[in-house]
C-alpha cells in the first residue's frame, strides 16, 4: 500500500483531526491524528499492522513492545504478522515499566512499535524498559511519523505514513495566541 492509500484509510475513519490540539508529549498543534478510531476496527488494525511488521521484519525480532494504551494493539497486531510475542510497558510512579510479570530474555531482539511517534519520547522511554529488562532494542515502528522522518532514537526505524505536521511549545503557540481554545484528545496524562 502506499502513504497516500494509508493515509486515506485514515481520513475514511475521521482519524485525522483539524483544530488545536494538546499532545501527549505536551506540545501543541493545528493537527491531530486520533489512531484509536482505525485501530477500532479488528480487520483494519491487523491489515495496517501487517504492512508496518513488513517493514521490520527482517529485524529479526523475537518479541514486539510498546507504551500502553496507545502502542497495545499496534504491538498485538504487529506480533500477530511477525509470529512472536506482544509485550506493553505501563507507567509506574512516572517511569515506564514492563509489569505483569513480562519478562525478556538476556539480549532477546526487540521491537519497539507505536501508534504516533511525535517527538520520540514514549517510544525512547518504553526502549529504557525493555532494555533494562535485557532485551535488545533491533529496530522502532509506528503507523505514523509526525516528524517528518526527524526523530532518530540509534536504531532502524520504519513508519506506514511520514507527515510533517508543525508542533507549538505551548508559550509559543499561534493557537493559544489567537484564543482558540485547545483540546486534549490523547490518552496520557499531562506531565
Ligand atoms: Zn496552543
Amino acid at each position: 500500500m502506499t502513504e497516500n492509500e494509508i493515509l486515506e484509510i485514515f481520513r475514511q475513519h475521521s482519524a485525522v483531526l483539524e483544530g488545536h490540539f494538546i499532545l501527549s508529549s505536551g506540545l501543541h498543534s493545528n493537527r491531530y491524528i486520533q489512531c484509536a478510531l482505525v485501530l477500532q476496527h479488528p480487520r483494519v488494525a491487523e491489515q495496517l499492522c501487517s504492512e508496518l511488521a513488513a517493514k521490520l521484519k527482517h529485524l529479526g525480532a523475537k518479541v514486539v513492545a510498546a507504551p500502553a494504551l496507545g502502542g497495545v494493539i499496534v504491538s498485538h497486531e504487529v506480533a500477530r504478522a511477525l509470529g512472536v510475542r506482544a509485550l506493553f510497558t505501563e507507567r509506574q510512579e512516572g517511569a515506564m515499566t514492563l509489569r505483569r510479570g513480562f519478562s525478556l530474555e538476556p539480549g532477546e531482539p526487540t521491537l519497539v512499535v507505536e501508534d504516533v511517534v511525535t517527538t520520540g519520547s514514549s517510544t525512547r522511554e518504553t526502549m529504557t524498559a525493555v532494555e533494562q529488562a535485557g532485551g535488545c532494542i533491533v529496530g522502532v515502528g509506528s503507523l505514523i511519523d509526525r516528524s517528518g522522518g526527524k526523530v532518530d532514537l540509534g536504531v532502524p526505524r520504519a513508519a506506514l505514513v511520514t507527515l510533517e505536521v508543525k508542533n507549538y511549545d505551548p508559550a509559543d503557540c499561534p493557537l493559544c495566541q489567537s484564543g482558540i481554545p485547545a483540546v486534549k484528545p490523547g490518552s496520557r496524562a499531562k506531565k
